[in-house]
């Protein structure tokens, strides 16, 4: 089940054809929330991304997939598959963890306050569309936004882009 909801949404994404940054309606958030139960979510994820995507768990620095990924393509919920990131908004922010100063589409991200960290407030992301917890956002990134998205590779889903494109 888990592999062809990936399927399915991989291809809906490559019947777009579109890579980079530009938000178009195949990428954006429909509106139609996925919700399972967890012992559901358990069956589908590992359980490194379990305890990240569901409890909030935060991996470690540097020795992560991602952070040091330079390909293009689009990082994607690694729940539910939505398309989050782009490559195009990837930059080195010498944290160890992937960071980006912007999501593809603002729809596909919720932000809450979170307090997890003693009397330090933090914004949390998290997917709109299964809710499971992504990373944090601060305001120390790069212009244009000055923004920060810092994220877990095990909450992403790394999708390359096709070489050899027409265009
Ligand atoms: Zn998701």
């Amino acid at each position: 089940m888990k592999i062809f909801l990936q399927g399915l949404f991989i291809f809906q994404l490559l019947l777009s054809c579109t890579f980079g940054s530009e938000c178009t309606p195949e990428l954006k958030f429909d509106g139609k929330k996925i919700v399972l139960s967890d012992k559901e979510w358990k069956e589908r994820l590992t359980p490194e991304q379990y305890w990240i995507l569901r409890e909030n768990g935060t991996e470690r620095p540097f020795e992560n997939e991602y952070d040091d990924n330079k390909s293009k393509g689009l990082y994607l919920c690694a729940a539910c598959q939505l398309a989050l990131f782009s490559s195009d908004e990837k930059y080195d922010s010498k944290t160890g963890w992937p960071s980006f100063w912007k999501p593809i589409c603002p729809e596909n991200i919720g932000l809450r306050k979170d307090y997890a960290l003693f009397l330090i407030k933090r914004i949390e992301v998290y997917c709109s569309r299964c809710d499971s917890h992504l990373g944090h956002v601060f305001d120390d990134g790069p212009p244009p936004t000055g923004k920060r998205y810092c994220m877990n590779s095990l909450a992403l889903t790394f999708l390359p882009e096709k070489s050899g494109k027409s265009d």
